[in-house]
């Protein structure tokens, strides 16, 4: 079980003046289990090939796999594809808006049509997951919380979902050092205790190494190096 890059092109606004060749043959494979970091400068196409891994977005050339489906060939199954490979925004606090955190949680199991009880067993392990005790957290206000549990409450609600794989977009973007942490050592405990699949897009090698197993750089639409960080 894998998210697979074959030869993937991406071009912005093609035919028009302002073209921009966003990924330019990019070629990689994330397997079942990885912790993969995806790093590059600003501009570098990171946040252009994570939303192709969940079909938010098509590639121009090129195709991605996910467990072996061809995203995109078959739109009745985007769904199911956007419910395995979990996307959190960059700055995904400015999606919290419900009046609890238990209920911003529970929005997206709602949209899957579960059954109450099961909604509520999900929100509760996706907040747990992510370091809250439920009963302290569950009915507390999204905006009286601080910026790292702010984020710590979006990501809950994209696990809610129960994806396969769970990409966060410049997770620690914005917060103060302590938050970063906060941040970090969560994701570090999740990929250890449930079996999701974490792909980290991050500006920096550094802040990445020490939790990552593998590593993607991006320069300028195309894969510069991959391996471990060490490599
Ligand atoms: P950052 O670290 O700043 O988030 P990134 O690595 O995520 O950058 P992308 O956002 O994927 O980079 O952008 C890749 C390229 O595509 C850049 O040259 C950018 O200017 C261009 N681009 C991104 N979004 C659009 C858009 N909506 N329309 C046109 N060009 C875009
Ligand atoms: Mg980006």
């Amino acid at each position: 079980m894998s998210i697979k890059a074959e030869n993937i092109k991406y071009v912005y606004s093609e035919g028009t003046p302002f073209r921009t060749l966003a990924l330019d043959d990019v070629n990689l494979s994330i397997e079942q289990g990885d912790f993969i970091g995806i790093i590059g400068h600003t501009g570098s196409g990171k946040s252009t090939l994570i939303q192709l891994f969940n079909g938010l977005e098509m590639s121009t050339e090129g195709k991605i796999l996910v467990d072996d489906i061809v995203v995109g060939q078959d739109k009745k199954k985007l769904r199911n594809i956007r419910q395995m490979v979990g996307l959190v925004f960059q700055y995904p606090e400015y999606q919290l808006f419900e009046e609890t955190v238990a209920k911003d949680v529970a929005f997206g199991p709602m949209n899957l049509k579960l059954n109450q009880e099961e909604i509520d067993k999900r929100t509760k392990e996706a907040l747990e997951l992510v370091g809250f005790n439920y009963d302290r957290i569950k009915d507390v206000s999204p905006f009286d919380l601080s910026g790292g549990q702010k984020r710590r409450v979006a990501i809950a609600g994209v696990l809610a979902m129960k994806p396969k794989y769970l990409i966060l977009d410049e997770p620690t973007a914005g917060l103060d050092p302590a938050g970063r942490n906060e941040i970090f050592e969560q994701i570090k405990k999740l990929h250890k205790i449930s079996n999701v699949t974490v792909i980290l897009v991050s500006h920096s090698m550094e802040d990445i190494a020490k939790l990552v197993n593998k590593v993607v750089v991006l320069y300028k639409g195309k894969v510069h190096m991959q391996g471990t960080p060490k490599e």
